[in-house]
């Protein structure tokens, strides 16, 4: 993995050099675990990459995350490490190897307090890395691609499975645990949510579980995703009825997976991104559920599950391939229910390739 780290690091040094910034200050999070794999705990102590656009590049770590930092290969990708003790200030240590900056961009998710700390010790002030690195990030490698699909396989397995699970007379909470423990087994080291919306809370989009025991005829949301042990997020949402679904429900939901059907149709290299969220908000619209669909169409997933690029009104990036993300229209009746499908699908050199494939209808369980 060193090599391909290497020439990330090289990327974000090249890109630098393009723009009007001289150093790149990265905390623990996605982007880190991106651009040298490791996957550093965020904790107060300060540990933080630097990248000089010459290409030069530092980490700092404590001492006691020493051998995390070598066990995870950082010198290898010619980071030069360096450690500090619990009484030294560790600002001070990383700029008096990275020298005088004048304009440093940080990652977006830095906790403001280590922002606070790079500015204090340097006198200048940060600006925000997000644009920089999306840029880089939002367009996957074939390996990238590759542990998508194996993270899509990995969700899709647990949703093939719903009928040990999701039964009239369980609560939200019940199914949502098994599913949980589903979600492991499948192959993910962590579950990121499990949303088991029944009924009325299939409403909110983002509803959590609850103690609310789900009725036969009611159709229920279930929205999962995980991380794989590639640092690869999955994201998919399937709908399901035990029973059968009120008939007004059943006529809004064929509505809905033909605007699915026609964004996933849509999607190709050279559209933009909110032409995908108009496809499917036209159909919609125009069978009168555009109200009633309340959120983007999608959004772009990687080693985290929202990242560019977002699939909304507004956003006028042309898709590439290796851009990968979320389509996922739906609607939502306040105190009725809702419905969502949602596929995470990469763009290819004609369309698009998805990572999820399990049957897009109503589930009848
Ligand atoms: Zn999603
Ligand atoms: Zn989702």
């Amino acid at each position: 993995m060193s090599l391909i780290h290497s020439e990330r690091i090289a990327t974000v040094a090249s890109q630098l050099a393009k723009s009007a910034n001289d150093v790149l200050f990265i905390t623990p999070g996605a982007d880190l675990r991106y651009l040298t794999g490791y996957d550093a705990l965020p904790l107060e102590r300060l540990t933080c990459l630097a990248v000089r656009s010459d290409g030069r590049a530092w980490m700092i770590v404590p001492t006691l995350e020493k051998p995390s930092a070598l066990a995870h290969g950082v010198p290898d990708i010619g980071i030069e490490l360096l450690d500090w003790q619990e009484t030294e200030n560790p600002y001070q240590l990383l700029m008096s190897q990275v020298g005088a900056i004048e304009r440093p961009l940080v990652n977006n998710l830095m906790w403001v307090e280590k922002a606070f700390g790079i500015q204090g010790s340097s006198g200048v002030t940060v600006e925000l890395a997000g644009k920089l690195l999306s840029n880089i990030r939002e367009i996957k490698s074939a390996q990238e691609i590759t542990f998508l699909h194996e993270a899509g396989a990995a969700i899709d397995e647990v949703h093939s499975n719903m009928d040990k699970w999701l039964r009239p007379g369980r609560t939200e909470r019940e199914v949502g645990r098994d599913i949980a423990e589903a979600i492991l087994a499948a192959g993910h080291v962590t579950v990121d949510f499990v949303i088991v919306a029944s009924g009325p809370n299939g409403a909110s989009p983002h509803h959590e579980l609850s103690d609310r025991v789900i009725q036969a005829g009611e159709p229920v949301v279930v929205d999962i995703g995980g991380t794989m042990p590639s640092g690869y997020c999955s994201d998919c949402t399937r709908m399901y009825v035990c029973g059968q679904a009120p008939s007004e429900y059943v006529e809004h939901y064929a509505v809905l997976l033909a605007a699915q059907e026609a964004a996933r149709q849509h999607a190709r290299p050279g559209v933009t991104c909110e032409s995908v969220d108009s496809t499917a908000r036209d159909i919609l619209t125009s069978a009168g559920l555009g109200d009633q669909f309340i959120h983007r169409t999608g959004h772009g997933i990687g080693m985290e599950t929202h990242e560019e690029p977002y699939i909304v009104s507004g956003n006028q990036t042309l898709l590439v391939p290796g851009h990968a993300f979320s389509i996922e229209p739906g609607f939502y009746f306040a105190n009725k229910y809702g419905a969502r499908i949602e596929d995470i699908v990469i763009c290819t050199d004609t369309g698009i390739s998805s990572a999820n494939n399990t049957s897009r209808e109503l589930v009848v369980l």
